[in-house]
Formats: C-alpha cells, structure tokens, sequence
C-alpha cells in the first residue's frame, strides 16, 4: 500500500495551477493539521494493519509551508498507526520558496526523497508563471539538501508556455542536468479553467504554443535527458537508471494507495472491486470531519481493465501483458484485438511478447490512443 498525505497550502498560487491548494492563516493551516492527524488516525485503523506502506508522499500545495513542527507531528502519526517498510521511498515536494532553513529537518524526519518545484531558471519565465522564488533561492535549496544527505532529489521543469524558446529551455535543462539531480519531471503547460492563465488563454486551442512548436519542445526535453544520462520511463518523466519515482510508478502501475487531506483520492481493496474514493474538497467540511467523502464508488471490472491499459501505456515499458492474465483472467488481445492492429497499422502503438507500449508516434497522439481503451 501506498500513502499520499495531502498539504492544501501555498503561499501564494501560480497562474498556471489548478491544484486543490492555496494560502491560508496560520490557525486554519493548524486546524488543518490536527484534522489530518485525525483522519490519518481513523483511516489506519480500516486499513494500517493490512500491509506495510511501500512509499508515502508529501503532495499539495506545498507541504514545505508547514512548520517543522507542524510536519513532525503528521509524520509521527504516520509512524505511529502503520508499518513502514524499512526501504519505503519517503517523499516531499517543496518550493524554493519556502523549504529554506527546514531541509535538514525533514532529512532528519525520515524523508528520503525531495520533490523540488524550479519550473524554470529564468527570472523572466518564473515571472510569468507566478512563482515566488528564483533560482539563486532554488540553487540554495538544492544545496541544503545534499548536504543535509538527500540523494534522491526530483526537480520539476515546464515546458511549452509563452515566452520559453528552445534556448532558454536548453538552458534550463543543461544547468539542472550539471547539478546530477536524480529525477525529473517535464510537464508542458495546460491551460485549465479557474486559473489567472484561462482567463488569459481560454480562446486557445490546444497548446498555447501551437501544437508544433509543444512537440518540438518535448522532444527536444527527451533527446537532451536521454543525452545525459536519464532514463525517459514514463511520457513527463525521466530518472537516473534506479532513481524512476516509486510512488508515482505504483499509480501508473495501478497499485493500491491510500490518500488522506483535502480531497485526497484513494484506490483500495474492496470485496467485489477495487474501490476508489475522494475526500471531500471543501475546508469547512474536511475540518469538520475529516472522514467526509466527496465520491465513493466501486470499479467494474472493465473499469479496472481500461485504467490498468491506459495508466500502463504512459510508462515506455509499457503495459505487461503477462501481468494482465494474472490479474484478470484473460489477455489484452482478447479483449482489444481489433484496437491493437489498428493502432499498430497506424505506426502508435508495439506489441511485444509480453508487453504493450507507446511508439514515439503514439506519444505524440497519447490521448487517442488512450481513448481507445475506453468502451
Ligand atoms: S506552488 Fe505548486 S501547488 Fe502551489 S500554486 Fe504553485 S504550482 Fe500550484
């Protein structure tokens, strides 16, 4: 089992996210904490003792505007109430901006990997997308936590938003890639309602870059990764070999996760499907009783088969094929035979004895292909 623990919080939002976060004052962030810690409390005793929890990531928001206090007393529950594997992959993401003075701390908590939000190291393109740090605040993070002992450290870049040309994203990935992070992930930008940018972009379609010029860019990401050393395993995201995010492996890989804070989502066992469920995503209500659901529903197994293809093809190993029989008693080709020599016809997609995966063709048309899958 998985554990996602979610901090809603942010200093202050940037232009492009619609993430379920945002500033708060201090006593609802302490409220917060204290109905996390009950959740976490009440949710392990349904679940805790069934396995021991393989990976735990601090998502948001910015779990990093917490006080360390604050972080030690949700991380000690977590403790307290489950099995950890003593290998767990532990994870916090942190912005620049607000993980100053408290790395070392978290090292000494027990995390084990650092999510770092950069974005960009361009004063101009950080500008742009809102974000309140600069790089020199992002170098000094990085820094702090090699030397307070992280050496799995993940670093987030954005492609394809305005103002970005294909030097300075070169530039970008050039003096990332110098510092030898472990990890990083490359999301080109969405445009999604809600968000400062929408209002600014909404008449666009597609990629507010034109689709050419978002391509170019990714695959100018992936070809200078590859040149340096990373592993390119999923579509955004790229490793050193053995450095590939467990956490976020096991969603793509369809595994169990128990996620708890506000609007946190959960997939766990249930005795006649996979149960998937979302806390609810309203404050008043969450601190009211941190129980509250949004949405509770038990998968089909078709359901179970659509996401296990379609999570399995964003990985380059791809789908296994193998492990689909095991889980549910019948081969992909059974089922998508006709889907498969189609899209292979089509140069998108490459059965392999025992696996299904994405071409570089089908990267570029993903959500069709996924689409596919869906009946
Ligand atoms: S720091 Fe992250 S979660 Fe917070 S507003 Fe910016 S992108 Fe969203």
């Amino acid at each position: 089992m998985q554990l996602y623990v979610h901090i809603p919080f942010c200093l202050r939002k940037c232009n492009y996210c619609d993430f379920l976060s945002g500033p708060a004052d201090e006593s609802v962030r302490e409220q917060y904490v204290n109905a996390l810690i009950k959740e976490i409390t009440q949710r392990a005793q349904l679940f805790g003792r069934r396995g021991a929890l393989s990976t735990i990531y601090f998502g948001g928001g910015t779990p990093s505007v917490l006080t360390v206090r604050q972080l030690e007393s949700i991380f000690n529950v977590i403790g307290k109430e489950f099995r950890i594997d003593r290998s767990a992959e532990i994870t916090i993401e942190v912005n620049p901006g607000s993980a100053r003075d408290k790395v070392h701390f978290l090292a000494n908590l027990g995390f084990n990997r650092l999510s770092i939000g950069l974005q960009s190291i361009h004063k101009s393109e950080l500008a742009f997308l809102g974000r309140i740090h600069s790089f020199e605040d992002f170098l000094e993070c990085y820094s702090d936590a090699r030397q307070s002992g992280f050496s799995n450290i993940n670093v987030d870049i954005m492609t394809a938003f305005p103002g970005q040309t294909e030097n300075s994203l070169a530039q970008t990935i050039e003096r990332i890639t110098q510092l030898e992070c472990e990890h990083i992930s490359a999301y080109s930008l969405s445009i999604e309602k809600g968000t400062p940018f929408y209002e600014r972009f909404n008449d666009i379609e597609g990629p507010v870059v034109g689709e050419e010029n978002e391509r170019k860019l990714y695959w100018m990401t992936v070809d200078m990764l590859k040149d340096r050393g990373y592993r390119h395993y999923e579509i955004s995201n790229f490793a050193k070999p053995g450095y590939e995010s467990r956490h976020n492996s096991g969603y793509w890989k369809r595994e169990y996760y128990l996620g708890v804070g506000l609007g946190a989502s959960s997939c766990i066992p249930a005795p006649t499907g996979d149960e998937r469920n979302r806390n609810t995503t309203d404050m008043a209500a969450y601190l009211a009783d941190p129980l509250t659901k949004e949405e509770s529903s038990v998968l089909t197994k078709d359901e179970m088969i659509e996401e296990t293809i379609y999570l399995g093809l964003r990985m380059m190993d791809g789908v296994d094929t193998d492990k689909f029989v095991k889980r549910f008693g019948v081969t992909v080709r059974s089922l998508y035979g006709d889907v498969i020599d189609d899209l292979a016809a089509q140069g998108l997609i490459y059965e392999g004895s025992s696996s299904l995966t994405l071409t570089d063709l089908g990267i570029d048309y993903g959500n069709y292909v996924f689409s596919r899958f869906l009946k």
